[in-house]
């Protein structure tokens, strides 16, 4: 099958009928058929995002009441930075190569293997494994190697879902990253392995604006990581993360029908969906902050929540507890940890945002965070802690 496209004329053209159609009539009738439970076009999806005429919590009510049955649940991981080195220049970042500002580290695979069991001591069974991208060359191959073994060393410690956050990869670096893994007989790997690659944009001017164009820029090709999915279901994967980083590009409704476009061609691959949404925030040595409210924020959760519900929304918390309370009944996973390299105690965390990718608000210890949501009644796959709920 051919990897995804988008036809960015396409899906402006549909933003701005759907942008003048949210000022009609019609946008309260479609909140009325999609809170009788009717599935909703993308284009019936973005004009009730954009629509002043229904109101954010009208949009949030609906999604909370078409939450799956057998009451509220999430799924949970925790993000764990093997290293904070990165060639790309993504000008939001704090990793970006030229941050003269970051502290730089890398973890080796002795301390990866202590974090993962500390991690698993406290609860977690799922993590995600992030590092940068890289020119190609020695280097490059040597970071795919360290996920790999940092995958490799997650499964043998019991994780029950790993996540892969280390860039677009080539059909050839997939096979370094799997070699370790697993396979059934049709070669798809076994584990719950999911590739994440966060388009941060699919406008291709924002793109070009913060991740650059020199072809030197390991991230500056909006393609390549476009079909990185692709790839990863060519050799064997099953679980797609894409995602958008709020905030790089001020059309919502574009990102919101470009991002649905790209989660019907995953599952029409047979894979599963996550869909991340974090909002940019503040980070080392750049200028750029958040520009998306609360308010669109929970807009956009809420029509992706019952708008895509194959897709599980990923909240982390990268947001402040007082907006996870409000997006937690609408979303399928929660990632509390920290964006440290190597951060995690016993008990508790570094934050140093002088040697992290971006500001994380929450602060609270993974116990804490996830433990409130335990006592209000949430089930919480892929967390066991130590004498129970
Ligand atoms: S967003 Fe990713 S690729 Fe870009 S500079 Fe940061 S770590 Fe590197």
């Amino acid at each position: 099958m051919a990897g995804f496209r988008l036809d960015v004329e396409a899906l402006e053209a549909a933003r701005e009928r759907a942008a003048a159609r949210a000022l009609s009539d019609e946008a309260g009738t479609l909140a009325r058929r999609a809170a009788s439970g009717d599935r909703l076009t993308d284009d019936e999806l973005a004009v009730l995002l954009l629509s002043p005429r229904v109101a954010t919590a009208e949009l949030m009510a609906i999604a909370c009441a078409r939450r799956p049955p057998g009451g509220p649940r999430l799924e949970t991981f925790s993000p764990l930075y093997l290293t904070n080195e990165c060639d790309a220049e993504c000008l939001m970042c704090g990793m970006r190569h030229t941050n003269d500002a970051l502290v730089r580290e890398t973890a080796d695979q002795e301390t990866v293997e202590g974090q993962l069991e500390i991690l698993r001591r406290r609860g977690l069974r799922g993590v995600a494994l992030l590092t940068g991208e890289y020119h190609h060359g020695p280097f490059r191959r040597a970071m795919i190697a360290r996920a790999a073994a940092a995958l490799c060393a997650a499964l043998a410690r019991g994780f029950t879902h790993v996540l892969v956050n280390i860039g677009a990869l080539e059909a050839v670096e997939y096979a370094t990253l799997l070699a370790g893994v697993p396979r059934d007989a049709t070669g798809r790997v076994l584990p719950r392995l999911t590739m994440c690659t966060f388009q941060e944009t699919y406008q291709p001017r924002a793109y070009a604006r913060f991740m650059g164009t020199n072809p030197e820029n390991p991230r500056s090709d909006f393609l390549r990581r476009l079909t990185n999915f692709d790839r990863a279901c060519d050799a064997g994967m099953w679980v797609a993360n894409p995602g958008v980083l709020l905030g790089l590009h001020s059309d919502l409704g574009f990102e919101l029908l470009a991002l649905l476009a790209h989660v019907r061609h995953l599952r029409t691959r047979g894979m599963e969906v996550y869909v991340s949404l974090p909002r940019l925030r503040r980070a080392s040595g750049t200028p750029y902050a958040g520009a998306v409210s609360d308010d669109e924020l929970c807009r956009v959760v809420a029509v992706l929540s019952f708008g895509a519900p194959e897709a599980k929304v990923v909240i982390s918390t990268r947001e402040p507890p007082a907006i996870q309370r409000q997006l937690v009944p609408m979303i399928g996973v929660l990632t509390p940890g920290s964006p440290g390299v190597a951060p995690y105690t016993e008990t508790g965390a570094r934050f140093a945002l002088e040697a992290s990718q971006f500001e994380v608000l929450d602060h609270r210890p993974i116990e804490a965070i996830l433990g409130e949501y335990l006592k209000a009644g949430v089930t919480i796959d892929r967390y066991e802690p130590a004498g129970g709920a």
